[in-house]
């Protein structure tokens, strides 16, 4: 069977990382007229009507701002075109580029996007939210510049030159089975959107195995024991700067016991269950699963079609 594609996945780009210590010649290539520049203002990305994502040339752009001052991070080429993204400075309204076009959260506008163009938005996302959250040097607190054509920052203290280097942090995101297999472990946080429930998930804490945080995290927030903990797919989830690394887990209990309060509420749903949700006259008429472009929709679906 094919596996279904998961949505900022399967970037079309050569990210070419040795060209990112060649300064003379990214700069060959930032410069050139088929370099496209992502302009993020405020962690959104400028979409026309369409929506399309909007670029411009480092020609264009420089009439408008100091495009060197702001250093754009290569991202690397899809076919022979270069791909930058630029981090507009912190302002109340976005700066006049010149194009047309409206600063939009790529979650909001990702299911109308080509997998292969939010596939690179995303990567575009996850660079400039690093860049602005590592301003200054962690072990010293001097103000830090970019290096290698943006995937490493440098700490301008001559005496410290620490380097930091983009991060990603690991979270995973579980669907739990009950012991005969007919239902799944289902979840909602109170912030998310009326009936939205979904699998279990959480950030990897140091010192642990994944299987190990897949075991503590569902204890901890559901009070269920698990066991048989196998891996099944990830997704890079730049909201602001995580990998969400997908799991299916066995329950050796089925008592469910709200521990941490992260959940509002937590239940076992059967397949017929799910697939009532949002259903009109069913008993899961106001319920809604997760987004169909999440992994969390993904671990669903794969088992949904298991019977
Ligand atoms: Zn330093």
């Amino acid at each position: 069977m094919l596996k279904p594609h998961i949505t900022y996945s399967g970037s079309p780009l050569d990210r070419r990382a040795p060209l990112r210590i060649d300064e003379t010649g990214l700069r060959a290539v930032l410069t050139s007229s088929e370099a496209r520049i992502v302009p993020v203002w405020n962690q959104k990305h400028l979409f026309s009507a369409a929506p399309q994502v909007q670029f411009l040339s480092y020609a264009a752009l420089s009439t408008r701002l100091n495009l060197d001052d702001l250093g754009p991070t290569f991202l690397g080429f899809d076919d022979g075109t270069p791909w930058f993204v630029v981090s507009l400075p912190a302002s109340e309204t976005p700066p006049d580029l010149g194009i047309s076009g409206e600063y939009r959260t790529l979650n909001e506008v990702v299911s109308l996007l080509p997998n292969t163009e939010a596939s690179v938005l995303a990567y575009a996302r996850a660079m400039v939210i690093w860049h602005e959250n590592h301003q200054h040097c962690g072990r010293c607190g001097t103000p830090t510049r970019i290096s290698d054509g943006g995937h490493a920052r440098v700490c301008t203290n001559a005496d410290c030159a620490h380097r930091s280097f983009p991060r990603t942090d690991p979270a995973v995101i579980t669907l739990i089975e009950d012991p005969t297999g007919t239902r799944a472990l289902l979840g909602r946080q109170a912030r998310w959107p009326a009936g939205m429930y979904s699998v279990i998930a959480g950030f990897v804490e140091p010192g642990e195995s994944l299987e190990e945080t897949v075991i503590r995290e569902t204890y901890e927030e559901t009070g269920i024991a698990v066991g048989d903990v196998r891996y099944l797919a990830s997704q890079p989830w730049p909201f602001p700067s995580s990998i969400m690394l997908g799991f299916r887990a066995k329950a050796t209990t089925t008592e469910i016991a709200r521990g941490d309060d992260e959940l509002e509420d937590c239940r076992w749903f059967t397949r017929d269950d799910l697939r009532a949700f949002g259903k009109p006259g069913s008993a899961f008429e106001n319920l809604r699963l997760p987004n169909t472009f999440s992994i969390a929709r993904f671990l669903l679906n794969t088992w949904l079609d298991e019977a």
